[in-house]
């Protein structure tokens, strides 16, 4: 069966063409409805089913065929370390540490936040969670105190599972530290405990009673092994937090039944990925990407998979070319940022490995431009798939299913819906556009298993972010632009909201610009996304400083805005420019005129003045465009 067929049937027969692939594993308690859509948009999948997350990702296999077969491939650049684990000795791990988490009282349903580096220990933990029906909410290594206590508040976790530091270039971060710090600035007192992992790379505080050694607590209870929970394909399995555009980020619900169905037939559907070979998400276990297919997706598929702590560029260019050759890599999934970022390094590097084995590389998180496109395809000599998805959606929601059918690449579109998602172009009333005309992405109900239930605690917001953009239409709203090509190929132009995408990563501007305000020379900010040549998009500042504040102090001032956003937010969200004006451009109601700001910074023309912001006079954009001119 083509591309063409198998969508059809995905679209006119949903129960049936999902029903199938469920089949594939394991149930305790098989399904009773393959879809209730009664509540629409509160979708739910495999209803009544029972099944277990952890069972199906490691037992599976580890009391099967694939017992010796390498699991878990763990390769850091950082420490020099590496270390394989079968998918036996991944399920005897996977089980000491759900003992641990047992003896501390984890139950079913209870969250845990992992703020952990790309360590196998990292992994254990998440899938120790979900032997236990365990919520886990894995909050990114590279964030730091505010967006790890706002995730602590809003998840209410009964356990923090973190390390005394991850590694970024050399250097350590001191995660444990960063919690202590969070718990302080956290409200909640819902965590009973913090089961420290010590790598031996930063000193560390241990408060009496609260936090606990991972390794004395393993030699205390890790004796037992620990049958798998049963829980409700509908109860949730993780909690995933991502940028909106308020200061609060949301926390998307992944279910356990439809998600497992879904990424296990993604990963010969999509990644044609199977038997003989190596899957490696160059991606952080903290996004979405390292929960699909750093863990979840390719361990459901009985497939190795690599776990990398470092970057593509540390100690030199060539690291990564030489993990292919060393584990005989077949598939790589990555950030364009990333093949943006080794494109500048002569090719050298490349050929000095044997990277023969690779078989394809994917891109997704942000679009992967022409030129870049173009590089790796002659450069790699292997197909390049360009896939789009969003925290939101678990897996791909646009992608060429190279698995099923590699249909014509054009360079720099995502290619066709994948397979159950009805996408559509549509005006700001929800329309159908025609082929080849600017408009908003969304995708017609039912959602596909594996998208989000709704957001954590708050079905209301959930509602309210998607589904509540088009009056009288029930659309689930992305939150891109994209345009539809006559051949029916999609091509995405980026945010429709006020979301950052840097390196592939979402950020919001309104939880920069809270930061900032903390600073107490600052009046007012806006934070802007504009071009950058690496990293698709980096991050500008517009300050209004305080009266009393002298010009000759403005240099101390730009420095201190950066370091508070690092240490507030996280590296990633490091201003790539700090600007002083003397007033930001608003529209009457005092709206933020971005896109002014950012054709302004960027020299674009600035396009028809009338419909360029929503509530603004053309007067009042002219001035602002004056004033921003004169002040940069
Ligand atoms: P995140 O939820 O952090 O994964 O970010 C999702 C967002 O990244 C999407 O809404 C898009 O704006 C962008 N994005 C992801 N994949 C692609 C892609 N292949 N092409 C263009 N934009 C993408």
């Amino acid at each position: 069966m083509g591309y063409a067929e198998q969508y059809r049937r995905s679209i006119e027969d949903p129960e049936g063409y999902w029903g199938e692939l469920a089949e594939a594993l394991h149930w305790y308690r098989r399904w009773d409805a393959v879809l209730d859509a009664s509540k629409a948009p509160f979708y739910r999948w495999f209803v009544g089913g029972e099944t277990n997350l952890c069972y199906n990702a490691v037992d599976r296999h580890a009391l099967g065929a694939r017992r010796g077969q390498a699991a878990l491939i763990w390769e850091s650049a950082e420490t020099g370390q590496s270390r394989t684990l079968t998918f036996f000795e991944l399920y005897r791990e996977v089980n000491r540490l759900a003992a641990v988490f047992r003896a501390l009282g984890v139950a079913k349903g209870e969250r845990v936040i992992i703020y952990m580096p790309m360590v196998p220990e990292a992994i254990f933990a998440m899938l120790a969670c979900a032997r236990l029906g365990a919520i886990h909410s894995v909050v990114f290594g590279g964030f730091s105190i505010s967006s790890l206590a706002t995730r602590i508040d809003d998840a209410s976790p009964t356990l923090i599972v973190t390390a005394d530091a991850g590694m970024r270039k050399g250097l350590p971060v001191p995660l444990k530290e960063i919690v202590d710090q969070s718990l302080e600035a956290a409200t909640v007192e819902s965590v009973r405990h913090v089961l420290v992992l010590n790598r031996g790379l930063a000193p560390m505080a241990m408060r009496e009673g609260r936090d606990l050694d991972w390794a004395e607590q393993l030699k205390e209870h890790g004796g037992k092994s620990v049958e798998p929970v049963p829980v409700a394909s509908t109860d949730p399995s993780y909690i995933l937090y991502t940028s909106g555009t308020t200061g609060k980020p949301k926390g998307v619900v992944r279910d356990t039944g439809g998600y497992m169905v879904a990424l296990h037939a993604s990963m010969s559907q999509i990644y044609a990925c199977g038997d003989g070979d190596v899957y490696w998400s160059t991606s952080d276990i903290g996004w979405v990407v390292g929960h699909s297919y750093i863990v979840y997706g390719p361990l459901l598929k009985g497939v190795p998979t690599v776990v990398y702590e470092g970057r593509p560029d540390h100690p030199d260019p060539g690291v990564w070319w030489r993990v292919i050759e060393k584990y005989g890599v077949t598939h790589v999934f990555t950030a364009p940022t990333a093949l943006r970022a080794l494109r500048k390094f002569p090719e050298q590097w490349m050929r000095s490995a044997d990277i023969s084995s690779l078989k394809l590389l994917f891109a997704a998180g942000e679009p992967l431009d022409a030129p870049t496109y173009e590089w790796a395809r002659a450069t790699l000599g292997v197909p390049v798939i360009d896939h789009y998805w969003q925290t939101e959606s678990g897996w791909s929601m646009l992608t060429n299913p190279v698995g099923v059918e590699l249909l014509p690449v054009k360079p720099g579109s995502p290619t066709r819906p994948a397979f159950g998602h009805r996408l559509e172009v549509v005006d700001a009333d929800g329309n159908p556009i025609p082929r080849g005309e600017k408009g908003f992405l969304v995708d017609h109900g039912p959602l596909p298993p594996g998208m989000l239930m709704t957001l954590w605690n708050d079905d209301e917001r959930y509602l309210q972010s998607y589904w509540s953009h088009f009056q009288g239409k029930l659309l689930y709203m992305s939150g891109d632009y994209a345009i539809q090509d006559e051949d029916g190929y999609f091509w995405m132009l980026g945010r429709a909201d006020e979301v950052l995408n840097v390196s592939g990563h979402r950020l919001g501007t309104r939880e920069i610009e809270e930061v900032i305000s903390g600073h107490p020379a600052v009046a007012e900010t806006a934070v802007i996304g504009v071009r950058h040549e690496v990293k698709g998009e980096g991050v500008l500042v517009l300050a209004v400083l305080k009266q009393h504040i002298a010009p000759a102090d403005q240099d101390g001032v730009a420095r201190e805005i950066k370091q508070l956003v690092r240490e507030r937010i996280g590296p990633i969200a490091t201003p790539d420019a700090v600007h002083f004006v003397s007033m930001l451009p608003k529209t009457r109601s005092g709206k933020i005129m971005r896109r002014v700001i950012r054709a302004v910074y960027q020299g674009d023309t600035i396009g028809d003045l009338s419909t360029i912001e929503d509530d603004a006079t053309v007067e009042m954009v002219r001035e602002a465009v004056e004033l921003l001119k004169e002040d940069l």
